[in-house]
Formats: structure tokens, C-alpha cells, sequence
């Protein structure tokens, strides 16, 4: 194959991210990267940083909505500055129970991945307007969608299969899993030395952790949607579900239209729970940081509660590996966060995780256990951006 730009675009709930790598045979060279965030808000940023990660713009914008976010992408892929892509990669996070593998795009896929938008509320719309956009954008250029479901199809039936009636299972209620895109990355950099069992958790604003064995995935904390598993910043976790059934009754009172008392119901349960919903503070653990450091006891009991989960969560993994090799820790939390991973993993002895408290003193990539700790414990950022271009040279190649 010869050599060929491929951009990637990667939405999230109120910012869209764009790279372009340089994709020839076995290397991957990074041409640019920027993004959008902020949209829906008067103090957007737009920003591109160059190969060198020298940033070319950096501007304050009123981003009233993503059609102006998307527009300021637009042109400036078509200011003939950067090089016109051969061909794009989408991170498409949910795929439903249709869409299964990776593939070009077309109107009649954005439609179906459009149809199953209630299991990502926060990502699917705009990420298929996104599509329908870079369609139009650059006609004649193949679009693939990479799924973020895609790296949890190894899960065994005794994970996905939820304790529901066949007749909700043939709606499409499973556990599909996100994140996969971070996942796939931590595995692409951990090869040739994959170790057989495997935790890796991807903390970020949405947080997840999944079980792996030999590189593929065993067990995830996200099921149906995005806002099972863990606690996140404003997403609840797993929550018993009559919390839910409860309080539609009490929602239906004064909302008796289905519908409404349903996004009611939403709108608690993924933008105003977890880290949030129990610091009453910010769902940023930067601020809930600040907060814990002036005596906030709400902002120290929603970390608490988040470590606590976390804690459990590899416990039980460590249960359906059968043992442990390797804990990696990833995202935003992960990676910053030296606190949060010296808090998790003070209970931990017994699991065999040890980590050393000033390899730990860091941000970003490292090996932060004891030299006796069985279990090897690492931070590592992820790459999906490169990912998502192995998913779309592949699938040209096809
Ligand atoms: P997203 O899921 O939106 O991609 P990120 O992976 O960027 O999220 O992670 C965002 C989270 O990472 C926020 O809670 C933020 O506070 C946290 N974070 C980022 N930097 C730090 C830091 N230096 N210390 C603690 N937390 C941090």
C-alpha cells in the first residue's frame, strides 16, 4: 500500500476531536490534530496543533451548537492547509445489536446505528451527524465506522446475557460494552507481551474496567449502556433496579406521559449521578480534589465511593481470571490522578497488586508497583486515533 492521510473524528458529548496520520505499510505518522470543545457553550475552544504538537490555532468561540462546530472543521480541512484525506475513520461508540463489525459507512448504516441512539444518549446523536456530515464533506472518500462495541465481542454468553426474559434479549438488551477502542489501544501497546490475565481500568469522565484473557476481552463493567458499571462523573453505575422503578412512579405523578417521565429518568441517571450526584460539587475529579482539600465531605465521600467500586471490581475480575498479571490504569483519572491510584490499590495487598508510592508520583505513562509486588501494575495512555486508522487501513486493504 502506498502512502495515505487518513483523518479520524471523534465525537464526544460536547466536543469533536480530529488527527490525520500519515498511513503507509507498517508506520503511522501523525500529520495534525485538533479539536472543538466546549459546544453548547459561549467559550468554546478550537484548537490544531501541527506534527511537532506546535499549536497552529488556538481560539475562543461562542459554539452554539455542533453544526457551528463541525463548520469550523470543515473549512478548515478545506483551507487546503492540511492535506484532503483518502479516507476517514469514525468512532462510532454504539452499534447496537445489528452492527457488529467495523465497516464503510453508508446512509443506510448511519440510519441503523441512528435507530439504537437511547443506548449512548450522549454520543450516538452527535456522532452520526458527524457522519452524515463528512459524507457530504468529501464525497467519493470512503467513511468507516469504528465501533467502541467492537473489542467486546469475545464476552462469554454468561457476561452478556442478562437475567431478563428472552423476549427482552430479542430487543437488543445484552451487555455490549464501551471504551473498546482505549482497550484495543492499551493491548496494541502492551504487544508482543500481552500478559494472559489482564485488568485494565479506562477512568475518565465515563469510566470502565474490563477483565481480559490472552488479549481478548473476558468481562466489562458497561453493559446495555454506558451508564452501568462503575461510578462515573455524572453517570450512576450499576444501581438497583428498583431505585428506577420507584422513582418513575414518583416521576409519573406529575409526568404521566411515558416518554417525558422516561428522559426525566435519563437526565438523572446519566448527567446528574455519580461523581456529582453524590458530591453535589463537580463530576471533574480535579475539582473534587480542590473541594476534598478545603474539608468537603460530599466531594471526599463521592471518591471514596468511586475508589470503593473500583476496588470491588477487580476484586471479582480477579475471581473470573482465575489470578492476575497485570492492572493498567488509563483516561483522564488514570493517568493524572496519582491519588485515586494509590487509593484503589491500598487494599489491594492481598490481590497481590503493590504499588511503590514514588514510582506511583506520576503523570502518564510508567510502571508504578514494587519490585515484590506480583502483579505488575502500569499507567498507559491510550491511542485510538491510531486504532481507529489500523480499523480503516485494513478494512481498505479488504
Ligand atoms: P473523557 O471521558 O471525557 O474522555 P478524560 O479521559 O479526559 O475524559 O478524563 C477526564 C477526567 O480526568 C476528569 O475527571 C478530570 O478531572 C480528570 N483529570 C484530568 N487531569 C487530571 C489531574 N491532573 N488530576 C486529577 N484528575 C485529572
Amino acid at each position: 500500500m502506498s502512502s495515505l492521510p487518513v483523518l479520524v473524528l471523534n465525537s464526544g458529548s460536547s466536543s469533536i476531536k480530529f488527527s490525520a496520520y500519515e498511513a503507509a505499510n507498517g508506520s503511522r505518522k501523525k500529520l495534525f490534530e485538533g479539536a472543538v470543545d466546549g459546544i453548547g457553550t459561549e467559550n468554546g475552544k478550537f484548537w490544531i496543533k501541527d506534527a511537532d504538537g506546535n499549536k497552529k490555532l488556538d481560539q475562543t468561540r461562542d459554539l452554539p451548537s455542533r453544526a457551528v462546530a463541525f463548520k469550523l472543521i470543515a473549512d478548515e480541512l478545506h483551507s487546503g492547509d492540511v492535506p484532503a484525506p483518502a479516507a476517514i475513520g469514525h468512532r462510532a461508540v454504539c452499534g447496537g445489536p445489528t452492527i457488529k463489525e467495523n465497516q464503510l459507512i453508508t446512509p443506510a448504516l448511519i440510519d441503523e446505528i441512528e435507530s439504537y441512539q437511547a443506548l449512548a444518549p450522549l454520543h450516538t446523536p452527535i456522532g452520526v451527524y458527524i457522519m452524515r456530515e463528512a459524507l457530504k464533506l468529501f464525497p467519493g472518500i470512503p467513511n468507516f465506522a469504528v465501533l467502541d462495541t467492537y473489542f467486546h465481542r469475545t464476552i462469554p454468553e454468561v457476561a452478556s446475557r442478562m437475567p431478563i426474559p428472552d423476549e427482552w434479549v430479542a430487543m437488543g438488551v445484552r451487555r455490549y460494552g464501551y471504551h473498546g477502542i482505549s482497550y484495543e489501544s492499551i493491548i496494541m501497546q502492551l504487544e508482543p507481551n500481552v500478559p494472559e490475565k489482564l485488568i485494565v481500568a479506562h477512568l475518565g469522565n465515563g469510566a470502565s474496567i474490563s477483565a481480559i484473557r490472552n488479549g481478548q476481552c473476558l468481562d466489562t463493567s458497561m453493559a446495555l449502556t454506558p451508564s452501568s458499571g462503575i461510578i462515573s462523573g455524572t453517570r450512576t453505575g450499576d444501581i438497583d433496579p428498583g431505585i428506577l422503578i420507584f422513582m418513575l412512579k414518583k416521576i409519573a405523578e406529575t409526568k404521566p406521559n411515558a416518554l417525558d417521565a422516561a428522559d426525566a429518568l435519563e437526565t438523572i441517571v446519566s448527567k446528574k449521578s455519580g461523581l456529582l450526584g453524590v458530591s453535589g460539587t463537580s463530576n471533574d475529579m480535579r475539582d473534587l480534589r480542590t473541594a476534598i482539600n478545603a474539608g468537603n465531605a460530599g466531594a471526599r465521600l463521592a471518591v471514596d465511593k468511586f475508589n470503593w467500586t473500583i476496588a470491588r471490581w477487580i476484586g471479582s475480575y480477579v475471581a473470573e481470571l482465575g489470578g492476575l498479571d497485570m492492572l493498567v490504569f488509563t483516561g483522564g483519572i488514570g493517568e493524572n490522578d496519582i491519588d485515586a491510584r494509590a487509593e484503589i490499590c491500598s487494599g489491594l495487598g492481598a490481590l497481590g497488586i503493590k504499588v511503590d508510592a514514588k514510582r506511583n508520583n506520576v503523570r502518564g505513562e510508567a510502571t508504578i508497583s514494587a519490585d515484590d509486588s506480583p502483579v505488575t501494575v502500569r499507567v498507559i495512555p491510550p491511542a485510538e486515533d491510531l486504532i481507529i486508522v489500523n480499523h480503516v487501513v485494513r478494512l481498505l486493504s479488504k
